[in-house]
């Protein structure tokens, strides 16, 4: 008879989102497995949780089927940021479809319940705005982003199958930007990287004209988000926006930064990448309803505990002249 409620297994748990989710795991009670293969994961972001009462840290690939036993999967592993999944896009293809297909299978065997953390891209450059669970998308399927869009469409898919064909309790989350403290300093999102730039006073790199928009999320509350859709009961399986609707223009977001930091650095403008959407914003009526959840943190209270953090890590020196 073990001590711990439940046993639980985070991938991806020490990525940016991961951590915080396996921190909140540990301080209920719960015994926490974080899997992860370190490939954006930081050990950083999880050494304050070495040596908790039910911590285990775990070094594998998703890629790869593994045997455990628990209670709930929480299946972040996937890295989430363009910069990143672009590196290696077979492998990003692979983690989030032949991923998601071992820990179903893994889930069938242990009789456990699987949340997984979808994302607004399945949405791709939405022309339905905001985004509501029910409109399909409008995704490039071979264009650079396509390894991580069509991963994640394809992820849905396999889980809802499993759903229909083995009755296996599934959640399905599609999480909109989220940032906070934990995030890499070169994540290459553009949080972390206005917040880099400002505070190293350099040129903040707004892609663009700086016109598309987001939604930005804090990280606490993403984190109570998920949390509270696994605790739902069977029937309760998503698919489930959870973001801030404060939407804004990117322009806008690197001026606030500025402001925060006090920096005097000047903006300078890049390419758009391809394909980059042009706006989103979720519509989380159905999360208002089903979780009784709502963000509770504001924009500028989340920048300023990121930018705080950031400063806290350690900077590199400012750079002499802008590129
Ligand atoms: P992150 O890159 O910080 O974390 C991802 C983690 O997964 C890392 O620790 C990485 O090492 C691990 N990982 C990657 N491939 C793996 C593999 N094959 N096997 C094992 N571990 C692997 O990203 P994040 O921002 O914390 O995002 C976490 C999850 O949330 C991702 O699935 C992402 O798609 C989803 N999501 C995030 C956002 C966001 O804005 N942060 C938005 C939508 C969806
Ligand atoms: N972006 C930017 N400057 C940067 C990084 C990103 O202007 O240094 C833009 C990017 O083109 C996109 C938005 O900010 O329009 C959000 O980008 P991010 O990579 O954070 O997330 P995603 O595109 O996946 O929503």
């Amino acid at each position: 008879m073990t001590q711990f409620p439940k046993r639980i297994l985070v991938t991806g748990g020490a990525g940016f989102i991961g951590a915080h989710l396996c921190r909140s795991l540990l301080a209920m009670g719960h015994a926490v497995t974080c899997l992860d293969n370190f490939s954006t994961g930081r050990e950083a972001n999880i050494a304050p949780l070495r040596g908790r009462p039910g911590f285990t840290l775990l070094r594998h690939d998703v890629t790869q089927p593994l045997e455990l036993d628990v209670d709930e999967i929480y299946n972040l592993a996937c890295p989430a940021s363009p910069a990143h999944y672009s590196r290696d896009p077979v492998q990003t293809a692979k983690t989030s479809v032949i991923g998601t297909l071992n820990l179903l299978e893994l889930a069938r065997r242990s009789g456990a319940r699987l949340l997984q953390c979808s994302t607004s891209e399945v949405y791709g450059d939405p022309l339905v705005h905001p985004q509501t669970e029910d409109y399909w998308g409008h995704v490039n399927p071979i264009g650079p982003r396509a390894c991580y869009d069509e991963g994640k469409r394809c992820a849905e898919t396999l889980i809802f199958d499993f759903r229909r064909r083995y009755d296996l309790p599934v959640k399905v989350a599609r999480l909109f930007n989220v940032y906070g403290p934990g995030m890499r300093p070169d994540d290459g999102r553009v949080v972390s990287n206005f917040a880099m730039q400002a505070l190293t006073g350099a040129p903040l790199t707004v892609y663009g004209d700086g016109s598309q928009t987001r939604s930005f999320c804090y990280v606490s509350d993403m984190v109570e988000a998920l949390v509270r859709l696994m605790a739902t009961p069977p029937a309760v399986t998503g698919p489930i926006n959870l973001g801030n609707p404060a939407e804004m223009r990117v322009i806008d977001l690197a001026r606030t930064v500025l402001r925060l930091t006090g920096a005097r650095a000047p903006l300078v403008f890049r390419p758009l990448p391809c394909d980059d959407p042009v706006q989103r914003r979720p519509d989380i009526a159905r999360a208002r309803a089903v979780l009784g959840w709502s963000p509770a943190v504001g924009l500028e209270t989340g920048l300023r505990a990121t930018l705080d953090r950031f400063a806290a890590e350690g900077l590199p020196p400012a750079p002499d002249a802008c590129p």
